[in-house]
């Protein structure tokens, strides 16, 4: 039997990717320190002896007895209003975190993956973006602690990889979405369903023209899984190219939840990119994978998800 290490296994993405990998028969040993996720998202596996859980900060050493075959690191905030109230985890995260984890695979001998992020690319000047473009980040701004931090466990993985042999792979993820998104963590989908469920008006920041491209979670796991399982070692964009301009994606969720709120404006985030959308070539030539699952079947199942929340959690809100 394969034993997997996710970290980040009680957020949204780990504890789909635990739930994948239980299916597919592995052991899997669960990883967070709960700074941003939540056991509910897991809790199901308990029961399940193949499942592990252990409430552990990565960025301290990290040990798990027996073997590894593979390690997938998730831990790290990943909403911008998450790293914006926890810069510094962030950054440790994404840099001593990732550097535990890299020892532990080498010393394992296991196959290691990093959750990197479209982020990398900033408020990119190539669009679509490729994984040969190379970003626009600002170091210093206010998202920079997220970028950088990603961009450097791009770097020390890649470097693991060319000096240590360890067998590695990145995926760069595009906005994903669906059931497990924390409600209050300010990211614009549940940010926008909180307000329409609550009857609030819908938040658009800046005039609402920047543009952003929402990949459904079962269509990003299915990515995942297949380049951990594929030979390649470059990083691989997994994202939805089908784009939208953040007002219309407002109008499209007005519509969707059946409210007659209204959309008002606020200041744009500082350095808030302007536009994105992956190019997945490279995931559609090497994996064999494409997106199947369209905005307006993707968006209903993730409602569903938020309109089964308690009224006491739908209270909660950033805004
Ligand atoms: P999330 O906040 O739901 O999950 C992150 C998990 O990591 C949480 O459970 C948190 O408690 C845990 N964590 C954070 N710091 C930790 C630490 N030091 N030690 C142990 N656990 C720690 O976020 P998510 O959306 O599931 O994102 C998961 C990963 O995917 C992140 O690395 C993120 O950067 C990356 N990613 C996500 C998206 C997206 O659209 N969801 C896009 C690009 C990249
Ligand atoms: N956004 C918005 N209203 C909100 C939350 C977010 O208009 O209440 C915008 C945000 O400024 C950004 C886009 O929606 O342009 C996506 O934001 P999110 O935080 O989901 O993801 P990211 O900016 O990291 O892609």
């Amino acid at each position: 039997m394969k034993r997997t290490l996710i970290t980040g296994a009680a957020g949204f993405l780990g504890s789909h990717l635990c739930d994948r990998f239980i299916a597919e028969g592995h052991e899997v040993i669960a990883m967070d320190n709960l700074i941003t996720g939540d056991l509910k998202n897991i809790e199901h596996l308990f029961p399940l002896e193949r499942f592990k859980f252990y409430n552990h900060d990565v960025t301290n050493f990290v040990h798990v007895p027996g073997n590894l075959d593979y390690i997938l690191h998730f831990a790290s905030p990943a909403s911008p209003i998450d790293y914006l109230k926890i810069p510094i985890q962030t950054l440790k995260v994404g840099a001593l975190g990732t550097h535990n984890l890299l020892g532990l695979a080498k010393e394992k001998n296991a196959r290691f993956m990093i959750a990197s992020t479209s982020e990398i690319y900033g408020d990119p000047l190539v669009h679509p973006q490729t994984e040969e473009y190379y970003g626009n980040v600002n170091t210093i701004g206010p998202r920079g602690v997220y970028d950088e931090a990603k961009r450097f466990q791009e770097s020390i993985t890649m470097a693991y990889h060319r000096f240590h042999g360890l067998d590695t792979r990145i995926v760069r993820i595009f906005n994903t979405y669906g059931p497990r998104m924390r409600l209050n963590d300010g990211r614009v989908i549940p940010a926008f369903m909180g307000q329409a469920l609550r009857g609030e008006d819908l938040t658009v920041f800046g005039d609402g023209s920047q543009t952003r491209s929402f990949c459904f979670v079962d269509d990003e796991i299915e990515g995942i899984y297949r380049l951990l399982m594929s030979d390649y070692t470059l990083p691989v964009n997994i994202g939805n190219p089908n784009e939208i301009t953040i007002k219309d994606f407002a109008e499209e969720i007005i519509k969707l939840t059946g409210t007659d709120q209204k959309i008002i404006y606020k200041p744009l985030p500082k350095d808030d990119p302007m536009q994105r959308q992956p190019d997945i070539t490279k995931a559609k030539e090497i994996l064999g994978w494409e997106p199947k699952v369209g905005r307006e079947e993707g968006m209903r199942k993730t409602f569903e998800f938020f309109k089964g929340l308690s009224k006491e959690e739908l209270k909660k809100t950033e805004h």
